[in-house]
């Protein structure tokens, strides 16, 4: 059993960030938990073709590793993968990471003040536990039924197969999501026959995507003053941005952007009819792509707005009795976000789980504590999702409220440190209540940003700069601090 002050779970975005942020603090004695054999989290899972971040990467990237080497605007899966790992490399991270160790469980030991970690590679304790598991890291499987039972190659975007080759396929993709709108182009040229099922149009606005010119390089590498100046530019549009679709209203002027965009490229008005949305835009996530609707107009390619009724043999059938012959099914139907199956495996100090905590619905102080899980610190918690910007924003201002608690209970002398249960049902409140009449709450939609109770778990009510303001320093009165037992 190997102790360590601090054990972060996961390799991501926010894992990682964290990790750097003890180094550069001179806090040398933690780990990594990963449960895969390489790191990266969301960008190592998803390497589906056209696979690209919705964020520009000069925003998309921490603000204390700016890479002055972006190919394009908004950089390809491969690259910001590859980011990562440089990023691990230069903060020399890879020693601090334990692959194959899947959390199998995490439990508080009160009388130790500890967390004690079973992993599939042994088990750990810890002072303090950071879960940086991720919103986006549990494909969800529809329930279709006969789906597991089709014959042939069936797998979900964010587990490519690379080994089934599509070329004249008859190949059938479930959603119509940030991901299948990335990929549908891609290999709609490859299939012999494409069917793609859409059960809710999305919103697409056209994508500002271009190369990064040497020039701009040049100056992002020679004057990285400039490259900062960019970011903010980029960091303050967007938050401009999401003021015309806060509230819906209609007509506002992302949807009318939207809705010319779709007149532009697509003819058809049956066609366009169909993939014309019927909720405020914002309520779903806001894809965008110039290359989606003229791929979905060839001729190889069948909109289908019928509902899946089940899968028969080879077969896909809709509510209208339709059958369609298929060779390979591609799930592109999202992940379990609400759900978040690690909660099974915390147990608390009242020997309650985290899951069962968090019945009928989660929440957390300021996205990143939960009452009765003292010295636990979650990174994109709940209510710490964006649909305008990038997370990284909310991940990094998280870091520098973990460095605080961290702070204060080195300073306290205490062993455990808590959050009380007013502070986090009070905080929740105000979100709740911030969040009633916004799109993401009203926009006359159903997404993954609600939970099966219909709350907004997921989102956080709109700009990013009060929350960063707000976890800019750590505040001890909301929590309390405790000694273990002499
Ligand atoms: P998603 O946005 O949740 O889309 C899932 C799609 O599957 C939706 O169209 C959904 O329809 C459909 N679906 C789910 N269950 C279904 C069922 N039983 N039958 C028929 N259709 C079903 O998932 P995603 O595209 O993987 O994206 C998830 C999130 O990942 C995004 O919102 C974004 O935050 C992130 N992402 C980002 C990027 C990027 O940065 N470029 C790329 C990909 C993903 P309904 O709309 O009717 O539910």
């Amino acid at each position: 059993m190997t102790h360590h002050r601090v054990v972060i779970i996961g390799s991501g975005f926010s894992g990682l960030g964290m990790a750097i942020r003890l180094k550069q603090a001179g806090i040398e004695d933690f780990v990594i938990l990963e449960r895969a054999g390489d790191l990266g989290g969301t960008w190592r899972d998803n390497t589906y073709p056209g696979c690209q971040c919705d964020v520009e990467s000069n925003l998309y990237s921490y603000s204390f590793a700016p890479r002055a080497t972006w190919s394009r605007t908004y950089a390809p899966q491969a690259e910001i993968w590859d980011y990562l790992r440089e990023c691990a490399r230069k903060f020399a991270l890879e020693k601090h990471i334990r692959y194959q160790h899947e959390v199998q469980s995490a439990t508080w030991d009160d009388a130790a003040a500890r967390w004690r970690i079973e992993t599939a590679g042994g088990p750990f304790t810890a002072g303090v536990l950071v879960a940086a598991t991720g919103p986006l890291s549990e494909p969800s499987i529809p329930a279709i039924p006969g789906l597991n039972e089709f014959p042939g190659p069936r797998f979900h975007s964010a587990a490519w197969d690379h080994g089934v080759d599509l070329a004249g396929k008859r190949v059938a993709v479930i959603g119509t999501g940030a991901s299948a709108v990335q990929f549908v182009p891609r290999i709609q040229p490859e299939a012999a026959r494409l069917y793609l099922f859409q059960r809710t149009p999305p919103w697409v606005l056209p994508h500002r995507d271009r190369p990064v010119r040497g020039l701009a390089r040049a100056l992002y590498r020679t004057v990285p003053a400039w490259q900062r100046v960019v970011r903010s530019f980029v960091y303050w549009s967007r938050e401009l941005f999401v003021r015309p679709f806060m509230r819906p209203r209609p007509n506002s002027l992302p949807e009318r952007l939207a809705r010319t965009h779709l007149e532009r490229q697509v003819a058809d008005p049956g066609l366009r009819a169909r993939l014309a949305p019927s909720y405020a835009i914002g309520c779903k996530r806001i894809l965008i792509s110039n290359v989606y609707y003229p791929a979905i107009q060839q001729p190889n390619v069948e909109l289908v707005t019928d509902d899946i009724r089940e899968v028969r043999g080879r077969a896909i059938v809709t509510g209208d009795g339709h059958e369609r012959e298929v060779d390979v099914i591609i799930l592109a139907t999202g992940f379990r976000v609400t759900e978040m199956p690690f909660a099974s495996r915390v147990t608390g100090r009242d020997g309650k789980s985290l899951a069962d905590r968090w019945r009928p619905s989660p929440s957390a102080y300021r996205g990143v504590a939960v009452a009765g899980f003292p010295n636990l610190f979650f990174l994109l918690g709940p209510n710490t999702g964006l649909g305008h910007t990038s997370v990284l924003v909310m991940v990094e201002a998280q870091l520098r409220y973990v460095m605080g608690s961290l702070r204060h209970l080195e300073r306290s002398g205490m062993s455990a440190i808590e959050v009380r249960r007013e502070a986090q049902d009070g905080f929740d409140a105000e979100v709740q209540s911030r969040l009633r009449d916004t799109v993401w709450n009203a926009g006359g939609c159903r997404s993954w940003y609600l939970d099966s109770t219909g709350r907004n778990t997921t989102i956080w009510p709109g700009m990013t700069w009060p929350y960063v303001n707000m976890l800019r320093r750590f505040d001890p009165a909301a929590y309390h601090l405790s000694q273990r037992p002499a």
